[in-house]
């Protein structure tokens, strides 16, 4: 049996994803109109420890191999086209790039718009069910910076932020442990963070990186190309 290729994502940190975030705004090809929280119950806080612990203490190896599974997950169970959600993030705040975001997610049945316009969605890797895992410290600064940045750059509204459990009565999702008002008022002052503005990462560097990952469309492959 062949090896099936992996996708090689790349991450970013809370401090370069605003250039991200605004770089994909100009680009003018997908309107987002919300955000979506999502946290993954599997992999786990616990997983992805175990993951680093493998890869002799690597984080970033962990993050990856988080990723990979999901994608595999994604594309061979459950049918999808490609990785379910645009971006990952992982406890330590990493921000690993996934689907392309010009192609709509599979966020939840009936919410995913199409690809000129809908949500950009997130998965929070935890389980943030009550008593479980935690969503805080360097992971929550991560999501915050994520949902205020895309909000920002596309001109939306603090609370253009949906999460699973409100587009579905099965699931949780983002886990009982997480409270929609608190995130919204955190948002609220992550964008006033943002607005105020911060020291300038390597815009040049990160143009590039941009660009070589909305070059990749793993859900092609399933779906055809996406409208030039
Ligand atoms: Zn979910």
């Amino acid at each position: 049996m062949n090896e099936i290729e992996l996708p090689s994502y790349e991450c970013v940190t809370r401090h370069e994803f605003p250039v991200l975030a605004n770089l994909f705004a100009g680009s003018a090809r997908r309107q987002v109109t919300e955000v979506h929280l999502h946290h993954t119950f599997v992999p786990t806080h616990a997983d992805f420890r175990a993951a680093a612990a493998r890869h002799g203490g690597d984080e970033h190896a962990a993050g990856l191999e988080l990723c990979r599974g999901m994608w595999k997950f994604h594309v061979f169970d459950r049918d999808f086209a490609d990785i379910a959600q645009h971006v990952s993030i992982d406890p330590a705040g990493r921000i690993w790039l996934n689907r392309n975001w010009n192609r709509s997610p599979a966020s939840a049945t009936g919410f995913n718009g199409d690809h000129g316009r809908g949500p950009f969605m997130i998965e929070t890797i935890g389980n943030f069910d009550e008593g479980v895992e935690e969503l805080h410290g360097t992971q929550l600064g991560a999501v915050l910076t994520v949902i205020a940045a895309v909000q920002l750059a596309f001109g939306l509204e603090a609370d253009a932020v949906k999460f699973h459990n409100e587009m579905t009565d099965t699931k949780s999702c983002p886990g009982t442990g997480v409270d929609k008002g608190d995130i919204l008022a955190q948002v609220s002052e992550m964008r006033g963070s943002l607005q105020a503005g911060s020291s300038a990462p390597d815009a040049a560097a990160l143009g590039r990186l941009f660009a070589g990952f909305m070059a990749v469309d793993y859900g092609a492959l399933k779906e055809g190309a996406l409208p030039a």
